[in-house]
C-alpha cells in the first residue's frame, strides 16, 4: 500500500537536520553515535543543499529519484504525492519541501555564517540577507570581528 505523503514544513526541515546532522552535531560538542542513524543519513543528505548552491538542484532531484516520490490525483480530485516504501516518507516529504522552497526562493536558505556553527537555516528576513542561524551566532561572529580589528590597529 502507497504511503500518502505531506510536503515538510521548512522549520521541520532545518530541525532535522540540525537536530541529526553529522556536521551541526560536531560543531556543537555533540559526539557519539547519533540516536537515530536513519535520521542522520537523511540530515546529512540534505545539508549540502544549504550549503551549495552549484549542486542544490542535482542534490534535491537525486532525493526525490531515492525516495521514489509521484504525484497522484485522488478520487477526491485533490493533488497528492505517494511513495510505495514508508521507509522513504521522510526523505520525500523534506525533499519536496526544499524542491518548492528553491523553485521560488532561491537564494533563502544557507548554513551560518559563523565559524564555530554549521547549522542551517531558512532566510525569512524581509531582506534577505541573514547568515546565521540564530542571533547567538551572529553577536558571537560580530565580537569577534570587532576584537580582530581592533588586535591589529
Ligand atoms: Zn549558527
Amino acid at each position: 500500500m502507497a504511503t500518502r505523503i505531506a510536503i515538510m514544513p521548512l522549520d521541520e526541515v532545518v530541525r532535522l537536520v540540525n537536530e541529526w546532522g553529522t556536521r551541526p552535531r560536531e560543531f556543537d560538542g555533540r559526539t557519539g553515535a547519533p540516536a537515530d542513524p536513519e535520521l542522520t543519513t537523511l540530515a546529512d543528505e540534505l545539508h549540502p543543499i544549504f550549503a551549495a548552491p552549484p549542486e542544490r538542484a542535482a542534490r534535491v532531484t537525486a532525493l526525490l529519484e531515492q525516495s521514489r516520490v509521484r504525484p497522484v490525483l485522488t478520487d477526491d480530485l485533490a493533488q497528492a504525492w505517494l511513495v510505495e516504501d514508508p521507509r522513504q516518507a521522510t526523505r520525500a516529504a523534506a525533499a519536496l519541501a526544499l524542491r518548492e522552497q528553491l523553485a521560488e526562493h532561491p537564494g533563502r536558505i544557507g548554513v551560518c555564517a559563523d565559524r564555530q556553527c554549521a547549522d542551517v537555516y531558512v532566510d525569512l528576513s524581509p531582506a534577505g540577507r541573514r547568515r546565521f542561524c540564530c542571533l547567538t551566532c551572529q553577536n558571537r561572529a560580530r565580537a569577534e570581528a570587532f576584537r580582530k580589528r581592533h588586535a591589529t590597529s
